[in-house]
């Protein structure tokens, strides 16, 4: 593909330059003329009041799908221990189908799973479409993504959600491969065009700074990964009526490429940051590991976890599975306190999802005020200490 600009319709109102996100447009002579860094994506045409930009691609038609329907889950389980990703899908795929009012299937593969399917249904899966055979034991790329593969060669899903877990980021473009369908990795939030029905898959895009929306035009299923922590898990309102379609599972040796010998499980070290109901947050503004003692006894006090920003983890005062954020974990609590921290967009998109926000900054312009629900300004060496002697003296009082 590659773009023109007809100098005759240009204005040089200088709109393409500003949206351009890699400089490849420029203004000679007040008109505005591509350069060698533009990539043709396109992102300038609509931009264009006066209709100057122009790409030599004829617009393909929009297949009819109207024979895809459902909304699909891949119910993610580790020796028959559903993965919370599941149910954070499942309770999406409950607003995404009542929208669309079409059906929602959970897509469950194992062996001897049956008890998962209890849990599917509380979570509110009108059917589910099973499959078990003792090489889906434990999760492998290709006996799954065959299968999964199938099921949806089948019986034609609208949307299949995977969870962005180590499994499902690993699944989900071999089945997208497979069948040569879009996948829209990594999604933060998803919704249903109102004009079309079609999925709205957003994500952050371009390092992070800007949020890209994203529609599958040519395809279906329209695919998606999730970010665990940012939908919320959500029981079924009604009393659970729901289906289960079983899928004749033929596998052979040679399906496989790996055998598995012996699963060893690694101890998991450091925090639970996704069950933590309060979470005290430190960034660069904390200024030392030591400075870090103050936070862990603020979270002792309140009975909470330690987590920080990248800046933190970078430095060494917490390990790397305590980063908030975009490229580190997404959490739910109740409250979170932010200490210190400056609210970079990266971080904000990992807590977001907190119910309550206290930001402690001492720069009363630092963009985490904008997403706090209580801001203090003021030096966090202060704030902090004062908070937990509070705290402490409260629980002292109340006996706990
Ligand atoms: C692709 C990409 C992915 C990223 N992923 C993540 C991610 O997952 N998580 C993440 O956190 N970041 C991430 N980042 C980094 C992010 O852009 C920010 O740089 C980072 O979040 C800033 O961390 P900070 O708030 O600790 O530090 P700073 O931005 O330096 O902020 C420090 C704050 O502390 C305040 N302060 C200083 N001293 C005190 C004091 N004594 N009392 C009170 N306040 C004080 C300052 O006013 C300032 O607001 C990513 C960046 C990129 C490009």
């Amino acid at each position: 593909m590659a773009l023109s600009i007809d100098s005759d319709l240009c204005n040089g109102c200088g709109k393409c330059i500003e949206i351009c996100p890699y400089g490849g447009v420029e203004l000679k002579e007040g008109k505005a003329v591509l350069n060698d860094r533009c990539t043709a994506c396109g992102v300038c045409i609509d931009t264009c009041k006066v209709e100057a930009i122009s790409s030599d691609i004829e617009e393909k038609e929009i297949p009819d799908f109207s024979d895809f329907k459902g909304i699909w889950v891949f119910a993610e389980q580790r020796d028959g221990v559903s993965s919370r990703a599941t149910f954070e899908l499942l309770g999406l795929g409950q607003s995404l189908a009542q929208k669309l009012n079409q059906e929602l299937s959970a897509v469950l593969l194992g062996y001897e799973v049956d008890h998962v399917i209890e849990e599917l249904k509380a979570f509110g899966a009108q059917n589910i479409y099973l499959a078990q055979h003792k090489l889906l034991t434990h999760y492998q790329t290709n006996p799954y993504a065959k299968v999964i593969s199938e099921i949806i060669a089948e019986h034609k899903p609208n949307i299949f959600l995977i969870g962005a877990t180590t499994i499902g980021r690993d699944l989900a473009p071999r089945v997208a491969m497979r069948l040569s369908l879009g996948l829209t990795a990594d999604c933060t939030e998803l919704t249903v065009d109102p004009e079309d029905g079609s999925l709205l898959q957003t994500r952050p895009a371009f390092g992070g700074n800007v949020m890209a929306t994203i529609k599958t035009l040519y395809s279906r299923p329209q695919m998606a990964t999730v970010r665990p922590g940012v939908m919320e898990a959500k029981m079924a309102d009604g009393p659970a009526q729901c289906r289960i379609t079983k899928k004749d599972v033929s596998l052979l040796d040679k399906d496989r490429l790996i055998k598995i010998l012996e699963v060893v499980r690694e101890k998991k070290k450091g925090v639970s940051l996704a069950d933590a109901k309060v979470i005290v947050a430190g960034g660069r503004g904390v200024g030392s590991e030591e400075g870090m003692e103050s936070l862990f006894s603020l979270a002792e006090a309140l009975g909470g976890e330690v987590a920080g920003t990248r800046m933190v983890v970078e430095e060494g005062w917490l390990p790397v599975e305590s980063q908030v954020g975009q490229t580190g974990q997404t959490v739910r609590p109740e409250l979170y306190i932010a200490c210190g921290i400056s609210g970079a967009i990266q971080h904000r998109a990992g807590m977001l999802g907190s119910r309550y926000v206290i930001a402690i900054n001492r720069d009363e312009r630092a963009p985490i005020f904008e997403v706090a629900d209580w801001g203090i300004v003021g030096d966090l060496h202060e704030v902090v200490p004062t908070f937990t002697k509070a705290m402490m003296d409260r629980r002292a009082k109340q006996g706990t």
